[in-house]
Parts: C-alpha cells; sequence; structure tokens
C-alpha cells in the first residue's frame, strides 16, 4: 500500500479521499489554488501546497505541476477525485512516466471511453446494448440529416466528445435539424474543441440507471449494483438512489453483469460507472436499456452505493491501484436497505437555478449517524466562488427500505440551515414531499413536468414565516427586560406597537407587533394573530400562533434574515426607509447584475416600454445563460449598457423608470 498520496482535487471529494487515506494509514498531499487557500481540504490534510491562480486552468488542471508536487513530497500515487483532471488521459499518461501511480484506470481506457462514438462501438462489440443510432464518421451535414430521417424523430444529437450536457440537442422534426445540427457543434467546438456530432433515438420516457463496476489488475470484475440518477435538471443529476426503486432481481441480475462484461472487455481496472438509459414507455418491467456512457472515475453519486453495500470506494481503489485483488467476489456483495443522495448547490431554483456566490455565513445540520453521512467541502464562514462548481454539501441517508430513507431525508432537510446564499434546499424538500416521487413514479423528465411545484416562490408570504421573522428582530431588544420596561429599550416613543416591512422578492410584507402582557398579537396583512413564544433557542423558535404550535429557526445577517420553517426556506431583508440603498433601488427599479458577467444579449431597446417579468439582458456567467428581467412595468434605461460588456457583481445593468401612465 502507498505510504503516502496526492489528492488533484478539491471540495468536498478531496475531504472524502482524506478521510479513507487517514483511515489506512496514508500520508495526505493536498494541492490548492490562491482561492483556496484556507479550504477545508488543506486544512485536513498532512501537507498542502499551492498550485496557482484561483481559475482551474491555472491550477487544479496544471498536471505538470502537481506531478512535480508530488515528485517534491514524495507522494507515490496521485488520486484524482472526479471533475478536473480525473478523465484527462494525458496526465494519467504523465504520472505513469513520472513512475506515480495513477489512482484510476489506464490512459487507454480513459481515451477509448472519452468519446461517446468510441466508446458506443467498443460497447457494441462486447454485445452490450447500445441506444440505436449513428455514430460513424461522415459529418457531413445533409447525410446526417438523411440518416436522422433513417432513425426518426424525436432524436437526440450529441456532441461525441460531450460532457454535462453540453453539446447536445433535442430534436422534435425534420424542420429543427439543421439548425440544432449547427448549434450543437458551435457549442461543441467551443466547449470541446471538437465538433463532432452522433445521432440517437431520443427516449421519451426513460429511467437513468447506473451500474458501479470495480476491476483489478488482474482481470477480476464485479458490480457493485445500481443507482438510480433520472432525478436531473439540465441533464444534470440532483438527486440519486440506490438501489433503483422497483427494478426486478432478474433485471438488476442482467444489467450488472452487462455493466461487468463491458469492463472485462475493454480491460478495464479500478472505480468505473457504466450508464444505461432504460426506456420505460411501457414500465419498468423487462424495459430494454442500453448504454449511454462510460465514467471511468468515482462519481460524485458513489456515497448512495456506500450505503447500501457497506463498503468504502476509495478503499477499494487504493487497494487496487496498489496491485491489490479486489477484496470481494460477486456473492459476496450485499444489498442492503436503501439510500439517497441529495446536492445541496448554492443555487436559485426560482431562477432558473442560477448558481449563486457568497459567504456561507451559517451552516448547521443534523450530526451525522448511522442513517445520515454529511459530505462537505465546506464550512460554515467558508465562500462559495465564482470559480468553481457551487455545490455546498451532499446529504445523504440510509434506511431499512425507501420510504424509510425518504423520512430521514425529510428530517434531515428540514434540520439543516443555510444563510448567506440562496440554495436548493427546499426545492430538495418539495422533491422528497412529492406524491409521485414517494411511490417512485419518475423519469428523467420528473423535474421539468414538476417544476412549477417545486420551484414555486411564496406569492404570499406564509405568516409563519413573518411572524418567526419579526419576533427575531425584536427578540434583541427585550432580552433580560420586564415586559413594561420595553418600550424604552426600542426607543419607541412609548409606545408598545412597532410596525415591521420585509421585502422578498420585490414584494414588501407589513408585520405589526403588539406587546400584549401574556405574549403579542402581530398582524399580517392587517390580519391579527395572537402569538406566543414558548421557547427561543438561540437561532431556534418554538412559537404559539393562534394555539397552533410552529417551530422554526432564523438566521440574522444584519437587515438579512433567513427563515426556516417547516421545510420552507424564505430569505427577507428587514427593510428600513432611507437606510437601506439596496432596497430603496429595488424598489426604484434598479437592477443590478446577480453575478460578475459578460453581456451577451440586450433584448429591447433602450426607452422601450417593458412589463413586469419580461426579459431584457443576457447574462453569460459561470458556464452559462442568465436572463435578467424586468422587476416591474416601466420605461427601460440602459445607460451605458453595451453588448459584450463586462459587468462585476452588483453593477448597475438598466433602470426601470415609472411610465407616463403611471402618473
Ligand atoms: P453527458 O455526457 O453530457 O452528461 P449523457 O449521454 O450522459 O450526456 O446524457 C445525459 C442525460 O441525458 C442522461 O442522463 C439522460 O437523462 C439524457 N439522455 C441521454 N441520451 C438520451 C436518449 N437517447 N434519450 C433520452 N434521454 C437521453
Amino acid at each position: 500500500m502507498f505510504e503516502k498520496i496526492l489528492i488533484a482535487n478539491r471540495g468536498e471529494i478531496a475531504c472524502r479521499i482524506i478521510k479513507t487515506a487517514r483511515k489506512k494509514g496514508i500520508k495526505t498531499v493536498a494541492v490548492y489554488s490562491r482561492a483556496d487557500a484556507s479550504a477545508r481540504h488543506v486544512r485536513l490534510a498532512d501537507e498542502a501546497y499551492e498550485i496557482g491562480a484561483a481559475e482551474a486552468a491555472d491550477s487544479y488542471l496544471n498536471g505538470s505541476k502537481i506531478i512535480a508536487i508530488a515528485r517534491k513530497s514524495g507522494a507515490s500515487a496521485i488520486h484524482p477525485g472526479y471533475g478536473f483532471l480525473s478523465e484527462n488521459e494525458e496526465f494519467a499518461k504523465a504520472c505513469e512516466e513520472a513512475e506515480i501511480r495513477f489512482i484510476g484506470p489506464t490512459a487507454d481506457a480513459i481515451s477509448l471511453m472519452g468519446l461517446k462514438d468510441q466508446a458506443k462501438k467498443a460497447m457494441e462489440e462486447a454485445g452490450v446494448p447500445v441506444v440505436p443510432g449513428y455514430d460513424g464518421d461522415d459529418q457531413d451535414a445533409v447525410f446526417l440529416s438523411d440518416k436522422a430521417d433513417e432513425i426518426g424523430y424525436p432524436l437526440l444529437i450529441k456532441a461525441v466528445a460531450g460532457g454535462g450536457g453540453k453539446g447536445m440537442r433535442l430534436v422534435e422534426n425534420r424542420s429543427q435539424f439543421s439548425s440544432a445540427l449547427s448549434s450543437a457543434k458551435r457549442e461543441a467546438k467551443a466547449a470541446f474543441g471538437n465538433d463532432r456530432v452522433l445521432l440517437e433515438k431520443y427516449i421519451r420516457r426513460a429511467r437513468h440507471i447506473e451500474v458501479q463496476i470495480f476491476a483489478d489488475m488482474v482481470g477480476n470484475a464485479v458490480y457493485l449494483h445500481e443507482r438510480d440518477c433520472s432525478l436531473q435538471r439540465r441533464h444534470q443529476k440532483i438527486i440519486e438512489e440506490a438501489p433503483a426503486p422497483d427494478l426486478s432481481d432478474d433485471m438488476r441480475f442482467e444489467i450488472g453483469e452487462t455493466a461487468t462484461r463491458a469492463a472485462k472487455a475493454i480491460k478495464y481496472r479500478g472505480a468505473g460507472t457504466i450508464e444505461f438509459i432504460v426506456d420505460v414507455e411501457n414500465g419498468l418491467k423487462d424495459a430494454p436499456f442500453y448504454f449511454m456512457e462510460m465514467n471511468t472515475r468515482l462519481q460524485v453519486e458513489h456515497p448512495v452505493t456506500e450505503m447500501i453495500t457497506g463498503l468504502d470506494l476509495v478503499e477499494w481503489q487504493l487497494r487496487v491501484a496498489a496491485g491489490e485483488r479486489l477484496p470481494l467476489k460477486q456473492d459476496d456483495i450485499k444489498l442492503n436497505g436503501h439510500a439517497f443522495e441529495a446536492r445541496l448547490y448554492a443555487e436559485d431554483p426560482g431562477n432558473n437555478f442560477l448558481p449563486q456566490t457568497g459567504t456561507l455565513h451559517h451552516f448547521t445540520c443534523p450530526a451525522p449517524d448511522l442513517n445520515f453521512r454529511l459530505d462537505s467541502g465546506i464550512d460554515q464562514g467558508d465562500e462559495i466562488s465564482i470559480y468553481y462548481d457551487p455545490m455546498i454539501a451532499k446529504l445523504v441517508v440510509w434506511g431499512q427500505n425507501r420510504s424509510e430513507a425518504l423520512r430521514h431525508m425529510r428530517q434531515v432537510i428540514k434540520n439543516t440551515a443555510i444563510a448567506g446564499v440562496k440554495t436548493n434546499l427546499e426545492f430538495l424538500y418539495h422533491v422528497f414531499m412529492n406524491k409521485a416521487f414517494s411511490v417512485a413514479d419518475f423519469d428523467t423528465g420528473f423535474i421539468e413536468k414538476h417544476r412549477a411545484e417545486l420551484t414555486r416562490r411564496f406569492d404570499e408570504m406564509p405568516v409563519p414565516v413573518l411572524v418567526l421573522a419579526a419576533l427575531s428582530e425584536l427578540m434583541p431588544h427585550m432580552e433580560g427586560k420586564d415586559v413594561w420596561d420595553w418600550s424604552d429599550g426600542w426607543q419607541l416613543n412609548h409606545s408598545l406597537k412597532v410596525n415591521l416591512t420585509f421585502t422578498a422578492n420585490n414584494k414588501s410584507h407589513e408585520v405589526g407587533v403588539t406587546y400584549l402582557k401574556d405574549g403579542f398579537e402581530i398582524s399580517v396583512s392587517d390580519r391579527p394573530y395572537k402569538v406566543k413564544l414558548l421557547k427561543k433557542e438561540q437561532d431556534d423558535f418554538s412559537i404559539l400562533i393562534d394555539g397552533r404550535k410552529i417551530s422554526g429557526k432564523v438566521i440574522m445577517q444584519k437587515q438579512d434574515f433567513t427563515v426556516f420553517c417547516d421545510g420552507k426556506v424564505a430569505y427577507l431583508h428587514h427593510y428600513i426607509p432611507g437606510a437601506d440603498k439596496q432596497n430603496d433601488q429595488a424598489t426604484s427599479g434598479t437592477v443590478v447584475t446577480p453575478m460578475p458577467g459578460k453581456v451577451s444579449n440586450i433584448l429591447v431597446a433602450d426607452g422601450a416600454d417593458v412589463e413586469e417579468g419580461e426579459p431584457l439582458v443576457i447574462l453569460e456567467a459561470m458556464k452559462m445563460e442568465h436572463t435578467i428581467k424586468a422587476p416591474r412595468k416601466g420605461i427601460v434605461c440602459f445607460n451605458d449598457l453595451t453588448l459584450e460588456m463586462q459587468v462585476s457583481d452588483g453593477e448597475v445593468l438598466f433602470r426601470i423608470a415609472e411610465s407616463d401612465d403611471d402618473g
């Protein structure tokens, strides 16, 4: 076994690898970019070396620098994690040339599976079913269009070098084909430097089921059962589970054996995932499944497999890389219970999952135990920057069966609180509460289909949320004071009533708090409620609203409030007229950039009369397009905004002046 390994990654996966290395008595070397000098993986490792600027190209993708550090520090192996250099054949080759073991497959296997067309051909030769389509060399547009007719619509155009859903287009009919082809090619050229595409039949109702395989260097291969990753947004996974619900034992065996056969056929070594798409048009029973692609690395969602098998996949990776045989035979690999993983992202589901950046002022969740595991690379106080993936943590639960695991996940989400950046926490809660999801009635279109209810913003801010925010604002003023002394403490001109204004999503909410001898009368939208405080421990409240018990948590950061109550997460701002520049701007119709980026399109003319919600500007940021809409009706004024302009965080994009007919 290795004495010391280098981890060429960051975030939760670097921390995850360090944990197993420590368990095995292996010393760890971390590398970090300048943005990550005090990151969690740096704090956890035995040694750490800076490798360059924040941009991944200057740091985590700088293979030669990383190899030089491995040599200097005496690490005999490099674990690449996922992403970054993990599927880079040049890097794998360079490691072996430098006589440092790459903890992963051979460069040849990475290269073979790296291109979707090549991988499909290799799999077909190994007798693995692949999605019908065209994956040949002829890239002539007319030829491809004829092939598309043969395959039939709807179909998918996929960049052979694609990943992360990029370079992929769904084409519904012939008339869309040529423009979809050129745009897929353009995107693929820009993202991967390779514009070759393949065509594939589009499966309307599909489940994404993937198999975890493992192989050693002497030709043994096994499967560690399957994961269902059908819950996706923008073709990217958000929630994964194992085993795949409702999969029959026969089909589990068949899909597992097929995956193992595929691994053996390409003389694979180490951890790998064979992704299949299952056509569930006629249900899951005996449904046809097809190879989609192979990921030649550890997956983000590997913990669900660990939860149901009781195995440590990173340990297996280390053992196989060190030349050991596979620790278990197929028959000894058990499947016990059910596990879910939910990816907690800094993103705004209510705004097309726009990634968010900022400081994590608050991050608490239940203590890990047999049923709950937290994989996180970030602690309270850390920064979510624009440079890397906005994933904050992975919440992983285990239960005896699916419904028990579901219940655990609901509890975990309800008892997790994050403030400082918007997150998808409430979105995840809605998914785990969804009736169809609870009975495993889903396919890859689930999130799109249920999007409105899963991402709904509060049109009506829930009363408990406003009550909790108001109490939390006023509490510091009254703690340690006798009830009748409160007024002078608040300088309220001896009145026992306080009016507060909270804003959220460009709407304001008036809350009036009157102090009674035995509690409060709190009015929301002029309707009074009797409120009694039962308990307050730090940020946690237990109250009665008209006799109904409500528990919640409120995190205050100056005038910003994040309220967690019964799975709901609300972001409120306590509006103080005059003292409040940002909000005065918002109400005056000034729109600032949500994140640094480039103006890629301006959709209306300067001075146009626009409606509330009308898309006005497209901003390109964090490798995605974001639509900036009018916060209200009025006349748009772009000032100096021009196409291709770089804008920094918080910079004014445009202003919406009131139109004349508004008075
Ligand atoms: P990428 O490598 O960009 O992630 P994949 O080929 O892995 O692309 O596909 C990503 C997702 O797109 C799949 O999980 C599935 O939801 C969907 N998908 C891929 N191929 C098909 C297909 N032929 N029919 C329907 N959906 C598909």
